[in-house]
């Protein structure tokens, strides 16, 4: 049996397409099939009634429709909802839906892990296992959107950010076809610019990105020089500051009134002094960019510090004095360590990068 593998939560609808001629059915059983998994949230080839009898039982036989299992849930006081999910007997990941007045942003992980090592990322501290394979992604916002209610006319998501666990672009095969299922009308059909990808800044893969999928772009600089910036975010070394804002450029060239995200986060003494704000400021203008300043979220065993709050109310107003839209990331859901940079999941490193990171935070403070 040659599909017998096969999780149709992988596909998008090209290959879901591809996947239905293959076992010489007509194109539009994909179109009649995503309208099953993503807008009712069927996952029960039983239940295609619109599909054959053969078809279905072929379906059976030859595919899956298989989901992580839900292990946690945990409601923050401030409405922020995290969900653990057991994607092997190994590893969990964790989604993180955050309830604001006019919008619901999910921000979902994209690896087990990261390779990436940024010194004040609890994620890197816990080192990497794999990527997420495209089921696992995509399932993130399924699950979601199930456990929310959250269908075509009740809205309750409306933006997902690929902002949790992982380096999306390190793992654009499988990330890649999971954007499209979000912007698919018949996948979850979120507008373009309500899908954001950020990253550290894989220069070719945002290059490449540009050409593939029209999303919006979120950059975790932290840092305005090259020499702080390869301390907290070491792929710097491989892809420095010029050359990323060169790849920003491109991105949002001939998108009209397209900004680039730009993430800082603050960290005392590290990179929250007025020259670095004045400096960020240099650097970013002529980038078509708005400015998203997090504070340092602690998490066990970091040993940087959130910067002050007057430190972070002088950044900001620099931020803006200069023209850019600048926003502070209000701290959510730390009861449950659902803030930014506190997601660890559970999983086997294997890579031991903590002591790494330790040692480069101690460079630092
Ligand atoms: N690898 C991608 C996606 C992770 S996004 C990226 O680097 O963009 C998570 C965002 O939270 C990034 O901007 C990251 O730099 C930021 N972040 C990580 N750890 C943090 C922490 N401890 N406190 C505040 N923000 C953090």
């Amino acid at each position: 049996m040659k599909n017998a593998t096969i999780n149709l939560l992988n596909l998008d609808r090209a290959g879901l397409e591809r996947l239905f001629v293959d076992m010489g059915e007509q194109r539009f059983r994909a179109e009649q099939a995503m309208k099953w998994i993503y807008g009712d949230l069927e996952l029960d080839f039983s239940q295609f009634n619109n599909f054959s009898k053969v078809l279905r039982n072929n379906l059976t036989e030859t595919c899956t429709l298989k989901l992580p299992e839900l292990l946690n849930e945990s409601k923050s006081v401030d409405g922020t909802i995290k969900w653990l999910l057991k994607v092997d007997d190994v590893n969990a990941v964790e989604t993180v839906f955050i309830p604001e007045k006019n919008r619901g942003t999910l921000c979902v992980s994209s690896q087990v892990g990261c390779t990436l090592n940024c010194t004040f990322c609890a994620t890197g501290a816990q080192g990497f296992n794999r990527h997420l394979s495209t089921a696992e992604i995509i399932a993130q916002v399924w699950v979601a959107a199930k456990q929310l209610g959250h269908h075509k006319n009740n809205r309750v998501i409306t933006n997902v950010v690929m902002m949790g666990m992982g380096e999306p672009l390190a793992n654009y095969e499988n990330v890649l076809p999971a954007l499209n299922i979000m912007r698919d009308d018949l996948g979850f059909g979120f507008a373009n610019r309500r899908v954001t990808v950020s990253t550290a800044g894989l220069v070719p893969k945002i290059d490449q990105l540009n050409q593939d999928a029209d999303v919006a772009l979120a950059i975790s600089l932290h840092a305005p020089y090259d020499d702080l910036r390869n301390k907290l975010v070491p792929v710097n070394k491989k892809y420095n500051i010029e050359t990323l804002l060169r790849a920003c450029k491109d991105f949002i060239r001939d998108k009209r009134k397209a900004r680039i995200t730009i993430e800082y986060t603050l960290i005392d003494g590290v990179n929250d002094h007025k020259e670095h704000a004045l400096a960020l400021c240099r650097l970013l203008k002529d980038l078509p960019s708005k400015i998203n300043l997090i504070p340092f979220n602690p998490f066990p065993g970091s040993l940087f510090k959130q910067s002050k709050a007057d430190a972070i109310e002088q950044f900001k107003q620099i931020c803006m004095k200069n023209g850019f839209i600048t926003t502070v990331r209000k701290t959510r859901g730390d009861d449950i360590a659902a803030a930014c940079g506190q997601l660890a999941g559970e999983f086997m490193d294997r890579t031991r990068r903590s002591s790494q990171v330790n040692k480069l935070q101690l460079e630092l403070v």
